[in-house]
Order: structure tokens, then sequence, then C-alpha cells
């Protein structure tokens, strides 16, 4: 039997937006498929546990500050490196890049996981996201006052239908192992079939859909967004 095992970082610093849900809809997804999973909340001050998923979730400008310097003390860039798997949103996001500056202009270090850089932009970006991924829709909505620029070669998560995302054109980015967007919501409750890339990213498999209110819910409000 398959165990998925999912560490939520810090949720009482990237715990702002309610994006350890998450968490909550990788597990009952992954349990209606049959697999076991194993969910840990990680404190300040716990040592990082091993996981085949990380979720990182958004928070404001200070708490997402430590949040970095206490994940640069651990073996979370290595980990990722070696292939564990990571699900980032927000300051999540940001933090997983080289630097950072949102609170003001200075520059803070990023857990340089993916070559992205973060620096404040001129608005806030609040409001109804929209993103176009391969051929699939993803929904949300975003609060941040960064603006991300991807290095060459990094790829981003999809393209901007409405909203801001990284810039206005790209939100987010991916790579094997790591999935990066603006989006909260929880994204995964809103975008079922995210989650379903997510959890098959993680296992390795492939998945049949499922029938869940989310299910319906996304495709209602995909045919209200007509997108
Ligand atoms: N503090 C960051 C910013 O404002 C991230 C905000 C968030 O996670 N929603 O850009």
């Amino acid at each position: 039997m398959l165990i998925v095992k999912i560490a939520v970082l810090f949720p009482e610093l990237l715990g702002t937006y309610g994006d350890g849900g998450n968490g909550l809809v990788i597990a009952e997804r992954s349990r209606r498929r049959g697999y076991d999973v194993d969910v840990t909340s990680v404190a300040l001050g716990d040592d990082l546990p091993d996981a085949d998923l990380y979720l990182l979730g958004g928070g404001e400008d200070g708490p997402q500050r430590l949040a970095s310097d206490l994940l640069r003390r651990t073996s979370f860039a290595r980990r990722v490196g070696d292939g564990a798997h990571v699900l980032a949103v927000c300051a999540g996001l940001q933090i997983l890049g080289t630097t950072f500056s949102v609170e003001g202009d200075d520059e803070y270090e990023g857990l340089n996981v993916v070559d992205v850089v973060t620096r404040r932009g001129e608005h806030r970006s609040v409001g109804e996201l929209c993103v176009r991924v391969e051929d699939e829709t993803l929904v949300g909505f975003e609060n941040h006052g960064g603006v991300t620029r991807l290095g060459d070669g990094v790829t981003a998560l999809g393209t901007v239908l409405r909203g801001r995302g990284n810039d206005g054109a790209l939100d987010g980015f991916t790579t094997s192992n790591v999935w990066a967007t603006y989006a909260h919501g929880p994204v995964l409750a809103l975008n079922p079939w995210f989650a379903d890339r997510v959890i098959a990213g993680v296992l390795g498999v492939e998945l049949e859909p499922l029938a869940t209110a989310a299910d319906r819910l996304y495709d209602e409000r995909r045919l209200t967004l007509r997108v």
C-alpha cells in the first residue's frame, strides 16, 4: 500500500489565506483512490520531517521572511533537489526563489530552489485570478504586492486569462517536482484537476476522475466564467 506523506509547513506563518486546506484536499482525494495518507503539520521549532509532498501557503511579509529564514536552516532545499515534491502558493512561491523583496525594497534571500526573483510591484494585485494551464483552467484569488520574474529556462505554470499572477502575463512556475501559483482558494479545493495532477505526480500513477461536489462545482464555475 502506498502511503502519501504530506507536510504542511508552518501553517501559523503561512496560513493566513487558508492554504492549509490544500493538504485536506490531497489527503481526501488520495484516500478515495485507496491510498493511505499521513498529513503532518510542521510548527515552529519542529524538525523538518521526511515527506513526499511539502505544502507552502501564503502569508504576510514578516511571517514570510521568518519562514524563509527558518527553512534555509533545514534540509528543505536539498530534499527538493533530491526529488521531494512541493506545492507552493503566493508567499510560498516567492520564498522558493533566489531573492524576494515585498516589504519596501529590501531584498531577502529565498530558498534558491528555483531561479525566480520577486520584487515589489507598483500596486498590490488583489482579485480573481484565472490561468490557462495547458488545456485546463485554474481559478482562485490573489492578494500580493510582489511581481515575480522567471529565470531563463524556468517554465511558468500557465498564462494569465484574468488577474495578475507573476507579472500580468504568466502565473507561477513548475518543474518536474514543484508546482507554484499565486492562486489562493485553497487552490486545490477550487481546482480538483490540479489536485489530481499533484497526486499523480507525487505517486507516479494515473488517476481516474472523481465525481465529488468539488468537481461538479468546478465544472459549473468554468461554464459561468466561459473559460
Ligand atoms: N507577502 C507577499 C506579498 O504581498 C505574499 C502575500 C500572500 O501570500 N498572499 O507579495
